[in-house]
């Protein structure tokens, strides 16, 4: 459930993806650092943080809860698993049907050993150009656990690749695509792709806003302008993905404050509408969620 204000509609509160990538800087643990940070956002209007956190990234709900508490933000938390190399081995040999119950669990009763609920599922991942057999069973699973729920699914695609046949994975399995959103397609580069996704009814996330070494933010504004363009306003969020503590402003990153302070008045600057740039940060994340106040 959403609060009325700004949503930053793909985050990481906490996340620890230093045993595979071998660098510390992808550990963020700094509670006190995010807690400002957040607090910033929080003075600037933003009420809500969707946690896309899942299984293989050493999620830690209390942690984020404990977050919440301390900045006032509404922090979504998620439940699922990630890409093919964060895996956890039981994922191999677990059931589809029983990876589908450990989310169900995660949803109504708690996640992992606390009671507080997932309120989505994923971001569950795609690789490089594929699906692999086990992010496939992660996907089969999510479909039952959001059939079962109603909780809305949010994926991850490796640079951008991937998202049509993930689209095409959800139409096979007769998923109601306005409860789908795909992640990370400002990663392509190519507006035309990215509404090619909208035509189909599913929701899209710029969220890698300010990551200018992945795609320069001129080009994100320019995919913007086009869906603008084309009157396909509904479906897009807006987030940073931080992920790093180099990242954060006091280890000399941007902070999560540059999508509000630089982001947006450089959409402004180059055309977008007022409008459009609230219905990202307010309407379209509020609309995705609805279904989930009127369970
Ligand atoms: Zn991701």
């Amino acid at each position: 459930m959403l609060v009325e204000g700004y949503t930053y509609a793909h985050e990481h509160t906490t996340i620890d993806l230093s045993s595979l990538k071998k660098s510390d800087d992808t550990r963020l643990d700094c509670f006190n650092e995010t807690v400002e940070e957040y607090k910033t956002l929080y003075d600037k209007g933003v009420r809500n943080i969707i946690d896309v956190t899942v299984g293989g990234m050493e999620r830690n709900p209390e942690y984020v809860k404990k977050v919440q508490e301390l900045s006032g933000i509404n922090i979504l938390q998620s439940t699922g698993w990630y890409q093919d190399k964060f895996l956890p081995d039981y994922i191999e040999t677990t059931s589809i049907e029983d990876l589908a119950d450990m989310m169900i669990k995660d949803i109504k009763i708690g996640i992992g050993h606390t009671d507080i609920k997932a309120g989505l599922i994923g971001e569950i991942a795609t690789s490089k150009q594929e699906m692999t057999s086990r992010e496939r069973k992660v996907f089969e699973a999510a479909v039952i656990a959001h059939k079962a729920t109603g909780v809305p699914i949010t994926t991850h695609t490796t640079l951008g690749t991937f998202g049509k046949e993930q689209v095409a994975f959800f139409k096979e399995q007769s998923v109601d695509l306005s409860r789908v959103v795909i992640g990370h397609v400002d990663l392509t580069g190519d507006a035309d792709y990215v509404l090619d996704l909208l035509e189909e009814g599913v929701y899209v996330e710029f969220d890698t806003v300010g990551k200018e070494n992945y795609m320069p933010d001129l080009t994100r504004i320019d995919m913007l302008k086009k869906i603008e363009e084309k009157g396909m306003t509904d479906k897009v969020f807006l987030s940073m993905d931080i992920t790093r503590k180099s990242n954060l402003k006091p280890f000399g990153g941007i902070g999560y404050s540059y999508l509000l302070d630089t982001f947006v008045p450089l959409m402004k600057e180059h055309g977008i509408s007022d409008q459009f740039i609230e219905k990202m940060l307010v309407d379209n994340p509020r609309s995705f969620f609805i279904k989930d106040d009127e369970q």
